[in-house]
C-alpha cells in the first residue's frame, strides 16, 4: 500500500458492527467481561482485550496503528502531548547516573525538560552539532540515549540521521528522533536506523490545531539486550524486538497516565488523512516565501534549508527531496523592527504554534525562549531581531502580499 493510501486506510478496514467508515469514538473508561477468568487472562497477557482506557482504548489504538503503519514502525503509543511523549520515551530508558546527549537547536520545551532531568541525577550533554565525529568523542559508558530533531525547531539545523544512527549502533546507544517538523511524508527516520521516533501530533499530523497530542513510535531494536539497559531483561526475553514498547506500555505510560484521549485520537485520525496534500502545499509555499524574503531589502538574513546559501543545503537535498518542511526564520535588523513587522501583518497570526493550516509568526526570543539565557538563545539560533514563520497552506500569493505590505511599513 502506498503512503497516501496508508494515511487513509492503514490498519483499519471499517467498523464491523455498524459499517461506520470513521473510527468510532469509544468514550468509555472501562470494558466489561463475561467471566472473571476472561479478565484474569487479559491481565496475564494470555488474551487480548480492553480493560481500562488508561491502559488501552480502541479509538486510541486505531490512531496508534495508523501512525505505526505510516511511519514504518513496529508499534506506537499515543500520548497527551508531544512533551509527554518525549518524557515517557526517555524515562523508559534513563535511570539515575545515566547520560543523555542532545543538540542545542531543539524545541525549547524539550531543552528545558532535559535540563530539569539533572535534578534526578541524569546528566545532559548539549552539543551544537551531531555529526559522527562529535558523537564518537562525546558518547561515554554512561550515555544511553541520543535525542535530536530531524530539522531543529527553531535553528533549522538538519540531522544526518544515517550517520548518527551508525555511531549509535556502534556504541549501542538508543537514537530518538523528534520528527515533528518533517512528518513521515518528508522522512521516515526508522528507515535510516533511528530506534524511536517522536511526534508532537499537535502540529502537522493533526494539521488543524484542534488537539494537543503526541506519539512515540518504536522502530524495534535489539540494543536493549545489553546489560547496561537496566530493567529491560524481562522485556527482551518475553517480547524480543518489541521490548521498548512493551516496557513503555506496562511501566511509564501506565504509571504516569499521560495518554491520548479518544477524542484527540479521533481528530488525529481525521487530520492525518490529508497529511500528504497539506505537507506538499506547506513545503511549496515555504520555498516561495523563503525566496521572496531572501531577496527583500528589509530582511537581513533568511534561514531555510533549501535556500542555496544555507549551510544545510546539501544535506537537505539528500533527505528532503520532497521539501524541507515549512518553518522559516528571518532577521530584520532589530527587535523593534521584528515587533513592528509582526504588528503590521493582517493575514499571518502572531501566536506560539507551528504546523497549522494557517500561516503563523512569533518572536521566539521574547516568548518561547524568554526563560533561556542569552548564550542559550544564540546556541538555539534565536536572536533579538529574529522571527519564526510557520508557513500555512493558504494561497501563496496572499501570504507573500501580507509579508510584503508589512515589510513596506517597517
Ligand atoms: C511543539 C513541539 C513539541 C512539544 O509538543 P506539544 O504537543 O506542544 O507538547 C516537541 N517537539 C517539537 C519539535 C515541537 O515543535
Amino acid at each position: 500500500m502506498e503512503f497516501q493510501t496508508k494515511l487513509i486506510h492503514g490498519n483499519w478496514s471499517g467498523d464491523s458492527q455498524t459499517g461506520a467508515t470513521n473510527v468510532p469514538i469509544y468514550y468509555s473508561n472501562a470494558f466489561k467481561h463475561g467471566t472473571a477468568k476472561e479478565l484474569e487472562d487479559i491481565f496475564a497477557g494470555r488474551e487480548l482485550g480492553y480493560v481500562y482506557s488508561r491502559i488501552a482504548n480502541p479509538t486510541v489504538e486505531a490512531f496508534e496503528k495508523r501512525i505505526a503503519a505510516v511511519e514504518g514502525g513496529l508499534s506506537a503509543l499515543a500520548t497527551s502531548s508531544g512533551m509527554s511523549a518525549i518524557y515517557l520515551a526517555v524515562m523508559t530508558i534513563l535511570k539515575p547516573n545515566d547520560e543523555i546527549i542532545s543538540t542545542s537547536g531543539i524545541f525549547g520545551g524539550t531543552y528545558n525538560l532535559f535540563k530539569h532531568l539533572e535534578d534526578y541525577h541524569i546528566s545532559v550533554k548539549i552539543l551544537d552539532k551531531l555529526d559522527e565525529e562529535a558523537l564518537r568523542s562525546e558518547i561515554t559508558d554512561k550515555t544511553k540515549v541520543v535525542f535530536t530533531e530531524t530539522i531543529g525547531n527553531p535553528k533549522l539545523d538538519i540531522l544526518d540521521i544515517e550517520a548518527a544512527a551508525k555511531v549509535c549502533t556502534e556504541k549501542n546507544v538508543i537514537l530518538i528522533v523528534d520528527s515533528t517538523l518533517t512528518t513521515p511524508y518528508l522522512v521516515k527516520p526508522v528507515d535510516y536506523g533511528a530506534d524511536i521516533v517522536i511526534h508532537s501530533t499537535s502540529k502537522y499530523l493533526n494539521g488543524n490545531s484542534n488537539a494537543i497530542g503526541g506519539v512515540i513510535i518504536d522502530g524495534g531494536s535489539k540494543k536493549y539486550g545489553d546489560d547496561k539497559f537496566t530493567g529491560f531483561k524481562q522485556y527482551t526475553k518475553r517480547f524480543g524486538k518489541f521490548a521498548f514498547i512493551a516496557r513503555l506500555r506496562s511501566e511509564m505510560a501506565r504509571d504516569i497516565g499521560a495518554i491520548m484521549s479518544p477524542m484527540n485520537s479521533f481528530l488525529g485520525l481525521i487530520g492525518i488523512e490529508t497529511l500528504a496534500l497539506r505537507m506538499k502545499t506547506h513545503c511549496e509555499n515555504a520555498v516561495k516565501l523563503a525566496g521572496f524574503l531572501d531577496t527583500h531589502a528589509k530582511v537581513t538574513a533568511v534561514n531555510y534549508p533549501l535556500l542555496k546559501n544555507s549551510i544545510y543545503y546539501n544535506i537537505a537535498k539528500k533527505y528532503y527531496a520532497k521539501g524541507a518542511g515549512a518553518i522559516i526564520t528571518c532577521r530584520l535588523g532589530s527587535k523593534e523592527k521584528a515587533f513592528n513587522f509582526i504588528d503590521q501583518l493582517r493575514l499571518i497570526s502572531n501566536l506560539v504554534n507551528i504546523g497549522d493550516s494557517k500561516t503563523l509568526i512569533v518572536h521566539p526570543a521574547s516568548t518561547i525562549c524568554a526563560d533561556n539565557t542569552l548564550e542559550e538563545k544564540i546556541q538555539m539560533g534565536v536572536y533579538e531581531d529574529l522571527v519564526r514563520i510557520s508557513v500555512g497552506i493558504e494561497e501563496c500569493n496572499d501570504i507573500l502580499e501580507d509579508a510584503d505590505q508589512a515589510l513596506r511599513k517597517i
